[in-house]
């Protein structure tokens, strides 16, 4: 069976220097607190916590001085500002990306424009950015469906959530214009969504055509590694959606000729060459 690889696969440049922040405070000694999962992957997760890191669902359970780590996409405001009074050391490792999607928003309302955001307003990154704006100036929306929700202003900003699909996005940019424009609104359009994510929707996409099955290595709950899913299913592929090697029944496959092996930008390469070589032992 031929098994194929895309030529970037592992943690992403956000992923990587979250961790060696994690680590680095860790190191130094002293409690290290993070509120939810620093990045949606589990295993990455749990080799974190074996290293000391404690996962905390909120900042009621920090008893105690430590140092606070923020989410690779962002923390609401509110938190912040409570850990900061708690005596917290806050440790921000929020993605540049993401701190760009918050700046245009921000630059956005300030410019009177209504904000669209095409995302999932249950997202913790969507979560972090509402907490920082007035409700009203912002529409989170997942579909063209639901274009009729957002507000009838005159001027309105799209942007994406980082880890949105690319084909998404432009399909809502694409019937928000052509539902608006006509009368007469002004629409700016920045495409916010992470170059890497970007580069992996294509590679799943490419990977998808060429093969019989693809293998989806993430985290449940990581939203990017989600779309690959999605992406390759699009394409009518069998699609295998694992977090850890383990997961993948090797009989299911095996008659196939060709399968690809695509990660989540949380989803650690090892897991990937892992799979590689055992598919290729069986
Ligand atoms: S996926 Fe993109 S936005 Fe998210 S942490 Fe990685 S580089 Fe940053």
């Amino acid at each position: 069976m031929k098994v194929y690889i895309p030529e970037e696969v592992g943690f992403c440049f956000g992923v990587k220097e979250a961790i060696k922040k994690v680590e680095r405070e860790l190191k130094k000694g002293g409690e290290v607190f993070c509120l939810g999962d620093l990045v949606h992957n589990p295993l990455v997760m749990n080799e974190l916590c074996e290293k000391g890191l404690k996962v905390v669902s909120s900042l009621s359970e920090v008893k105690k001085c430590g140092t606070l780590i923020t989410r690779a996409h962002g923390v609401e405001q509110s938190i912040l500002e409570k850990g900061k009074e708690k005596g917290l050391k806050i440790v921000e490792t929020t993605c540049p990306y993401v701190l760009r999607a918050h700046k245009i928003i921000r630059k956005l309302i300030c410019e009177s424009y209504h904000v669209v955001i095409v995302g999932s307003a249950e997202h913790p990154e969507i979560k972090a950015i509402l907490s920082d704006i007035p409700f009203c100036k912002v529409s989170v929306i997942n579909s063209s469906e639901r274009i009729r929700e957002v507000s009838e202003e005159k001027k309105i900003g799209i942007v994406a959530q980082t880890t949105e699909s690319l084909d998404n996005f432009e399909n809502i940019v694409k019937n928000l214009i052509e539902k608006r424009l006509k009368s007469g609104f002004e629409i700016r359009v920045f495409n916010t969504v992470c170059s890497v994510v970007i580069k992996r929707q294509k590679e799943a996409k490419e990977l998808a055509e060429k093969v019989d099955a693809v293998i989806v290595v993430g985290g449940n709950k990581s939203s990017n590694t989600r779309k690959l899913v999605e992406i390759c299913k699009k394409e009518g592929k069998k699609v295998y959606f694992i977090e850890r090697e383990e997961e993948l029944e090797f009989e299911k496959i095996k008659k196939l000729s060709s399968v690809g092996i695509i990660g989540g930008t949380s989803t650690p390469e090892k897991i990937i060459r892992n799979l590689e070589r055992k598919i290729n032992k069986n």
